[in-house]
């Protein structure tokens, strides 16, 4: 199978970027990936004030999907993701959205057997982990996006449902796409409120094919029992409202149901939640249940 190795990274999604590998559609292909710290903390012991705050996020890519034109809606299969090293998390005095964290400080945890292993000073706590990606996406049409920034694009999304199984998909805006991942956290929750979840390597394990739905709106996550519109915007509010909607012209547009109908779901079954709120911008989403429109006979995405 076709792979790139952990080191073979970029920094910001460009469309002037040289694709480190080209794939056919629906041909699975395998990123290694770092840390969003490119593995720079190996240990509790290792502060912050010997990182190299140049390799921050790196994305391993791109990748060139054969026949991917601009305006493209491509679907992303996250086929595997599988951990490859110990998590590690930080505390950074002024960095995200809890204003009493004062020191620094650097865990590293392990991540074997399905749980992470988080040492408090009450007590070691095992947490199911819940492996996702938090870096994903393709190049803009113009300009470089540095990475650890979210946008319509992709990036640095920060959304927990993107792991193994999901799908995400993503309008193109280059030839080829020229997609990368990185960033995968073992556990994370709605909001990643430190700024960091349990950061770690892994091996992704994807597959991307053109889907022909072009009305859909983008970015958008489908797992095996959920849809969900995601939005990022420079305030909360925005990017709520823009969820919202994106997932109204879903059920409306593409799934087929009446204005009436769908507002009244949305209310009744939809669920409006936090991806992010620490990256540059704020990323939120709209999920939806699948099982919902099923039994209104929606067969699915370019189905
Ligand atoms: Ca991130
Ligand atoms: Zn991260």
């Amino acid at each position: 199978m076709k792979s790139l190795n952990h080191d073979q990274v970029f920094y910001a999604f460009a469309p002037n970027l040289k694709p480190r590998l080209t794939v056919d559609q629906h041909e699975e292909f395998v990123l290694n990936t770092c840390d969003c710290f490119a593995n720079q903390l190996g240990s509790d012991e290792d502060t912050l004030d010997n990182l190299d705050w140049d390799r921050i996020n790196p994305a391993t890519g791109p990748v060139a999907i054969e026949g991917v034109k601009p305006g493209d809606v491509v679907r992303i299969d996250i086929k595997k993701l599988e951990l490859t090293g110990k998590s590690v998390m930080t505390t950074i005095p002024g960095a995200g959205m809890i204003s009493g964290i004062t020191e620094a400080s650097t865990r590293v945890m392990g991540n074997d057997n399905g749980v992470l292993s988080v040492a408090t000073e009450k007590g070691d706590l095992l947490l199911p982990l819940k492996p996702m990606i938090g870096v994903i996406g393709l190049a803009p049409a113009e300009g470089s996006i540095p990475t650890g920034t979210p946008g319509k694009h992709g990036g640095n999304m920060d959304c927990n449902l993107i792991g193994e199984g999901a799908s995400l998909y993503l309008q193109a805006a280059v030839d080829g796409g020229l997609f990368g991942c990185g960033d995968a956290h073992a556990l994370m929750g709605d909001g990643e409120v430190l700024v960091c979840g349990a950061e770690t390597p892994a091996r992704v394990t994807l597959a991307a094919s053109v889907v022909d739905v072009p009305q859909l709106p983008t970015p958008f996550v489908e797992t095996e029992e959920l849809y969900a519109a995601i939005a990022t915007a420079k305030t909360s509010d925005e990017a709520l409202k823009q969820a919202v909607d994106n997932m109204f012209d879903f059920l409306t547009g593409i799934a087929g149901l009446s204005q009436g109908d769908a507002g009244r779901l949305m209310s009744l079954v939809g669920n409006l939640k936090f991806c992010q709120v620490v990256d540059p911008e704020i990323t939120v989403r709209f999920e939806f249940p699948k099982d919902v429109l099923s039994q209104l006979g929606f067969a699915g995405i370019g189905a």
